[in-house]
């Protein structure tokens, strides 16, 4: 599976009947461009959630990592999917850092507010206190207006027996935090921030790398993410169908496209093509969906697996719909693409060249269906 014919001639294509695997190199400009996005979002989220834990606007235990971590890898998302870039395992580890350097920078921000405030403080004390001599009373006045940082890390060694930084969070720490009207410290608030971490970490990896990780077409330069048509028949066909797109047998499945058995209580086989624009390169992705007690459940059986011009031609036709009905118009409310109609090239054409910019395909808008 790891050395197909594809990749022998240095073609990375994803066979028929396998799965897609992203297949991009190594490229250090963009991987470069994402990771200076990515920490600049991780200053300014840090920002946002600095101001946001000063004021008194209660923060919420997981949400607010987890929009931190949202916004981070949303910035880095964008330039993953402008830059084309389908090394997912990278992102996701540039992700995940710029992620924890975000929760870094709030953390930061209060040991550098903490200096700040308590370096004001000292000066009034010391400018108010009578018992200190003119001369002595100066040097001080110096030392916090030119070097505060180094008064208050003398003062956190003092207290905590650190300083600096790692000293702020000993005592941020004793300091601890009211969740759920009780007060907490020690421990408990070293595991919350870990896991704060963590959060904001997976994250900012985990958006990125979805976007990294979409169908690709190596040939054309064109991401194949959006659904071009889906088909829905009755999840009663999924074994010999996903058989039948796996060893490419078309025939097969044109016969249970038109003649597939009724629907029953398995529910729904929703199989999404994402074709790319420019070529007849096609992956499927195939969900079985059923409803149980009142809640619709969808289950992944297939997540973008090749498969032949002619098995997804098959799997367009719209010679028989009759005892879809009423299931179809359901599903149409709820999904985007409307099933069965082959509606590209002009929406979805149009989608990638805006998205795409130029350079690439404004030949095809005779694409092939
Ligand atoms: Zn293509």
């Amino acid at each position: 599976m790891l050395v197909s014919s594809h990749e022998l001639r240095g073609d990375p294509m994803v066979p028929i009947g396998q799965l897609y695997r992203p297949a991009g190199t190594l490229d250090v400009r963009s991987i470069l461009i994402t990771a200076i996005l990515g920490v600049t979002a991780a200053v300014l989220g840090a920002g946002v959630v600095w101001l946001w834990e000063r004021s008194p606007i209660p923060t919420l235990v997981v949400l607010t990592p987890c929009i931190q971590g949202m916004f981070v890898g949303g910035v880095m998302a964008f330039a993953v999917g402008r830059l084309r870039m389908r090394t997912p395992r990278l992102i996701a580890v540039v992700g995940f850092t710029c992620g924890l350097l975000s929760i870094f920078f709030v953390h930061y921000g209060h040991y550098v507010s903490m200096v700040t405030s308590t370096a004001a403080a000292l000066r009034v004390q010391v400018i108010q206190n009578p018992a200190i001599p003119e001369a002595r009373r100066k040097e001080l006045v110096d030392k916090l207006d030119s070097d505060p940082a180094s008064v208050v890390d003398k003062l956190l060694a003092m207290r905590t027996g650190h300083s600096g930084f790692i000293g702020s969070m000993f005592l941020r720490n004793e300091q601890g935090f009211t969740i759920k009207g009780r007060h907490e410290s020690g421990t408990f608030v070293w595991i919350m921030w870990g896991f704060e971490s963590l959060i904001a970490g997976l994250v900012a990896a985990s958006v990125p790398t979805a976007i990294a990780s979409r169908p690709y077409c190596e040939d054309c330069g064109y991401w194949c993410d959006r659904p071009t048509d889906l088909v829905t028949l009755p999840a009663a066909v999924s074994e010999p169908l996903l058989q039948a797109l796996r060893d490419d047998h078309p025939a097969r499945v044109a016969e249970l496209r038109s003649n597939p058995p009724p629907f029953d209580e398995t529910g729904f086989l929703d199989i999404a093509l994402h074709n790319c624009p420019g070529c007849d390169l096609c992956f499927a992705n195939v969900t079985r969906r059923y409803t149980k007690k009142k809640e619709t459940k969808f289950v992944p059986l297939v997540k973008m697996c090749r498969i032949s011009p002619e098995a997804a031609a098959a799997l367009r036709s719209t010679t028989t719909t009759t005892t879809v009905g009423d299931h179809e118009q359901e599903q149409e409310q709820e999904e985007e693409p409307r099933s069965g109609q082959p509606q590209y090239p002009e929406e979805v054409g149009g989608g990638w060249h805006s998205e795409h910019g130029h350079g690439h395909g404004h030949g095809q808008a005779g694409t092939p269906v």
